[in-house]
C-alpha cells in the first residue's frame, strides 16, 4: 500500500530526512518511532505531499507522490500533529467544510458526514462549536476529518500528544478500531503507544531509519544473546544461593548476574552476557555439572524501551528521561 525509496530531504544545514526506504502492507498499522527532531514530521509531510523530496520517491496506493500528488491526496487521510480545524465552527459544518474539500457532495457527503462523527464517537456532540470542546474532543475531530472521504491510508502525526492518559486510551482504541478499514502510519517519540497500539514498527534516528520489523521480533532480536534468566534448584532439598551466583559468575563471557528471586530450594537469577556473547549453553552445563537442576532457562524479553535505547543511544534515553519527568515536548 505504501512503498518508500531512498526518500530524503535536505534542509539547508539538516538532512532531515536520509535515504529512507520501507514498505507498509495493506491493512497493516505501523508505528514511526523516533525521538524529536528523528525526521517523522518531515516525511509523513512529503508522503502526504505537502512537502517535496530532496531525492527519492514514494508510492502511495500505487501513486507516485511526484508525478500524481493529487491521486495520492485523494487516497491519504493526514492527521497533523495540531489538528487542522476551525475553532469558529462546529463539528458538524467543519466535517461538511472538509468533505467538499476532498470532492463530496450531496447525500454521499451528508453520509460520510454522519458516518466519521459515529465513528469517532463526536455524533453526540456535532452541533458544538469546535473551539469549545476539551483537547482529546478535538483529536477525534481530527480523526475524523481524517478519514472523511474514506482513504485507502491515514497518516497521524503524533495522534496522542498532549491527551490526558484517559483521552490518550480513548484515542488508541479509536485508531486500533480504525485499522481494519484503512492502512495506517502514526508517528510517536513515545514507546508505549508504539507496543500498544501498532503491529509492526520503524524506528527513526537522525533522519536515518535504525530498524524495521515486528513489535515482538524485534523484542525478541535485540534480547538473543544477551540476558537469560535460569530457575536452579537443589537436588533433594536446600540449595546455596550465593554458591550458583559465584558459578554463575564465572562463566566466561558472563558480565552480570543478577538475584531475581531467592527460595530455600530454588533460585531464579538473571545472568547477562556482554555483547555479542551467547552464554546459554555454558550456564545450562555449569548448573548440571555442580549437581543442581536447571528449571527453566529463557531469553529474558527486552522491553521496547530497552531497544530503543540500544538502537538509538544516550540522546534517545535523554529524551524519554525528560518525557518521564513530564518535560517532554508533547
Ligand atoms: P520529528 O517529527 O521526528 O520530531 P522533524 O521531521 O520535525 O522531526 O525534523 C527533522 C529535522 O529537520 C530536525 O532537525 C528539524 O530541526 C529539521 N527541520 C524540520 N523542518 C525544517 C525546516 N522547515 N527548515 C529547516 N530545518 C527543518
Amino acid at each position: 500500500m505504501i512503498t518508500v525509496n531512498g526518500l530524503t530531504k535536505r534542509y539547508a544545514r539538516t538532512t532531515a530526512v536520509d535515504h529512507i526506504s520501507f514498505e507498509v502492507q495493506r491493512g497493516q498499522i505501523v508505528g514511526f518511532l523516533g525521538p524529536n527532531g528523528a525526521g517523522k514530521t518531515t516525511t509523513m509531510r512529503m508522503l502526504t505531499c505537502f512537502l517535496t523530496p530532496t531525492g527519492g520517491t514514494a508510492t502511495v496506493a500505487g501513486f507516485d507522490i511526484l508525478e500524481q500528488p493529487l491521486e495520492v491526496k485523494k487516497r491519504i487521510g493526514y492527521l497533523p500533529e495540531t489538528p487542522p480545524v476551525y475553532p469558529e465552527m462546529r463539528i458538524g459544518e467543519y466535517l461538511s467544510f472538509v468533505g467538499q474539500i476532498k470532492g463530496l457532495s450531496g447525500a454521499n457527503l451528508r453520509s460520510r458526514v454522519d458516518y466519521a462523527c459515529e465513528r469517532c464517537a463526536v455524533a453526540d456532540v456535532r452541533n458544538k462549536i469546535i473551539g469549545k470542546l476539551s483537547k482529546g474532543y478535538r483529536q477525534r475531530v481530527g480523526l475524523a476529518q481524517a478519514i472523511i472521504h474514506n482513504p485507502d491510508v491515514l497518516i497521524l502525526d503524533e495522534p496522542t500528544a498532549g491527551l490526558d492518559p484517559k483521552q490518550i486510551n480513548e484515542t488508541r482504541d479509536l485508531i486500533k478500531s480504525l485499522a481494519g478499514d484503512h492502512t495506517i502510519i502514526l508517528s510517536t517519540h513515545i514507546l508505549p503507544e508504539v507496543s500498544q497500539t501498532c503491529e509492526r514498527v520503524i524506528i527513526i534516528n537522525r533522519g536515518k531509519i535504525v530498524a524495521t520489523d515486528s513489535v515482538s521480533n524485534l523484542q525478541q532480536r535485540a534480547s538473543s544473546g544477551e540476558s537469560v534468566l535460569v530457575e536452579v534448584a537443589g537436588r533433594g532439598g536446600s540449595l546455596d544461593a550465593s554458591a550458583v551466583q559465584r558459578k554463575l559468575e564465572q562463566i566466561a563471557g558472563v558480565s552480570r548476574v543478577l538475584a531475581k528471586a531467592d527460595g530455600q530450594k530454588r533460585v531464579i537469577f538473571e545472568v547477562e552476557a556482554a555483547k555479542g556473547r551467547a552464554v546459554r549453553g555454558d550456564v545450562a552445563r555449569a548448573v548440571v555439572e555442580s549437581g543442581w537442576d536447571l528449571n527453566e532457562l529463557r531469553p529474558t524479553a527486552l522491553s521496547l524501551e530497552e531497544i530503543f535505547l540500544q538502537l538509538t543511544g544516550s540522546e534517545a534515553h535523554a529524551e524519554i528521561e525528560a518525557v518521564a519527568a513530564g518535560g517532554g515536548n508533547q
